[in-house]
């Protein structure tokens, strides 16, 4: 379980430049800022752009506007997640050395076809927490040979952790401190319910998971303060963090700031947006009062 002194505390805000800022990632933000405060700790800002696609330099500035503007100060440099793409290849070599990695070859397409022929029966194919479809298990159970004759004809493919496997080869049940309730609670961390989540892509060389807990080791992240969309993830996150070998940080899971709607806010619903609401008038304190601070 993890321990430190408070003012030995780092945390982080780590915003996707894909998009405008919204409120959550203002009352994240804020939190991770405050704590970091209140502490004596450290307040660090990491860029996660690893999707080259839908990240742009353009929605990086305005995350650096939007933050000064609310009051914030971060230590730099900023990590930036596209700079570090071999940090993430090489825990990806390591995963593949213990054998718990494998080459995935079906596309998107072909899951969806599976999915739907299934689905015209009688039951559902099982999905992760997010409602995505878990990914069959035809790519697991190839054979070595089999898996290199389909690298060597050069067949697109992704590598997907064997979720099975790697908590076998961790023998024991994981769990994770989390405080977003207000009190310490010990949860139990169940990675299977997300199947065999994907590492890296043929066009992006990590994933998400990958990248976010190679990062909060190497930055020495103590303390994840993030919003309760991202709960069920830690299970995962915990996973990775053991197979590797990083440290534990304690997770906060804050909840979320929802639309008129009801519905999590995103990132292209412009009403909630810190500029256009800055753009109406509105000045920083208006904002820590509308996310309930
Ligand atoms: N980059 C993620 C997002 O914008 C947050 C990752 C995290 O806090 O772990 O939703």
């Amino acid at each position: 379980m993890p321990n430190f002194q408070p003012e030995n505390a780092v945390y982080r805000f780590a915003p996707s430049p894909n998009g405008f800022l919204h409120l959550g990632h203002a009352l994240s933000a804020f939190l991770n800022h405050d704590m970091a405060k209140e502490n004596g700790g450290r307040f660090l800002l990491r860029i996660e752009d690893i999707d080259r696609t839908r990240c742009t330099p353009q929605f990086e500035e305005m995350i650096y506007r939007d933050l000064r503007w609310l009051g914030l100060d971060w230590e730099t440099p900023v990590r930036r997640q596209s700079e570090h793409f071999d940090a993430y290849r090489d825990a990806l070599d390591r995963l593949r050395d213990m054998g718990l990695v494998y080459p995935a070859f079906l596309t998107r397409g072909e899951v969806k076809t599976r999915v739907t022929a299934y689905e015209a029966g009688e039951e559902n194919w099982p999905r992760d927490p997010d409602g995505s479809p878990l990914y069959p298990d035809d790519d697991r159970r190839r054979n070595e040979l089999e898996r290199a004759d389909l690298i060597a004809k050069d067949i697109r493919h992704a590598w997907r952790l064997d979720v099975t496997k790697a908590m076998a080869w961790v023998g024991k049940p994981l769990s994770w401190r989390e405080t977003g309730t207000g009190h310490s609670e010990t949860i139990t961390a169940d990675p299977a319910i997300w199947g065999d989540v994907i590492l890296s892509r043929s066009d992006a060389p990590s994933s998400y998971h990958l990248s976010v807990v190679v990062d909060d080791a190497l930055q020495g992240i103590t303390h994840v303060v993030r919003g309760k969309d991202l709960y069920a993830a830690t299970a995962i996150h915990r996973l990775l963090q053991k197979l590797l070998g990083l440290p534990e940080p304690v997770y906060h899971h804050h909840r979320l700031i929802l639309g008129s709607d009801g519905r999590k806010l995103s990132k292209s619903e412009g009403s909630t947006g810190i500029a256009a609401l800055r753009e109406d008038g509105l000045v920083p304190a208006d904002i820590r009062r509308i996310v309930g601070l």
